[in-house]
């Protein structure tokens, strides 16, 4: 399968998981994961269509952002260290993977130096894994308030990466917790998180079904990634 084929097979595969959920397609956002593409592919995939795109680095994403179309839209995905936000703040126009109070701090000073509101999802490690980033569900709960405090940020919603699984329908009880934690998050806040950002290549249908209103996807739409994950000239 070429590019094309990709993205409208995967536009396929969401529209069926919509119907099957009852769900509006135009409630689900796609998000191409970018991380270890070059522009060129990049720059081939906004010529389809695709205008929502999703970096795991800042530097990566600072090399790459200047040599794509200007028009494209770019969300932070990955962990962020508090000594990038400020170029973090720059690049991107929503920052997903917020995962303490200390880095929401950080975001909103920055945030507030650049003269911006920055909207962020919160990350959760909802299965506890110790190999991923992201709040227990418990520290999120107690830190909401104070994170939705900051004037310079604005919280949409939550995050997660499920832990990797090759029978999708076993995960989805980790996309069912996150759901459940955002209306306890909007319970706690008395307003409405318009996003819950979870799946990917191997679970975003099960997701779906789920409630997701942003699927992450890199090699469903780029094919399988090299290795290392990385590009050339970083
Ligand atoms: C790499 C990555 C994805 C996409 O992974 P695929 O399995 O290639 O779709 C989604 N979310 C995050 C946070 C990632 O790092």
């Amino acid at each position: 399968m070429d590019l094309a084929a990709r993205l409208t097979f995967v536009q396929k595969r969401i529209h069926a998981a919509c119907a099957r959920a009852d769900r509006d397609p135009s409630a689900v956002t796609l998000l191409a994961v970018s991380k270890g593409q070059p522009p060129e592919a990049i720059t081939a995939l906004a010529g389809l269509g695709q205008v929502l795109f999703g970096e795991n680095r800042v530097q990566e994403a600072k090399t790459k952002i200047g040599q794509c179309p200007s028009r494209l839209r770019w969300h932070m995905i990955g962990h962020l260290q508090t000594n990038k936000a400020r170029e973090a703040v720059r690049l991107f126009e929503m920052i997903e993977s917020v995962d303490s109070l200390r880095l929401a701090e950080e975001i909103n000073l920055c945030a507030d130096k650049a003269a911006k509101t920055l909207p962020v999802l919160l990350e959760v490690n909802v299965a506890g894994e110790a190999s991923k980033f992201g709040y227990q569900p418990e520290t999120l709960l107690a830190e909401l308030a104070s994170v939705n405090a900051l004037p310079k940020l604005e919280v949409h919603g939550l995050m997660t990466m499920a832990p990797w699984t090759p029978t999708p329908e076993k995960i989805r009880p980790v996309f069912r917790q996150l759901r459940e934690l955002k209306s306890q998050c909007e319970d706690l806040l008395g307003a409405p998180l318009p996003h819950l950002s979870m799946g990917m290549t191997g679970d975003f249908e099960v997701a779906i079904e789920e409630g997701a209103t942003i699927v992450r996807l890199g090699s469903a739409l780029f094919g399988e990634r090299h290795p290392a994950g990385k590009v050339a000239d970083e």
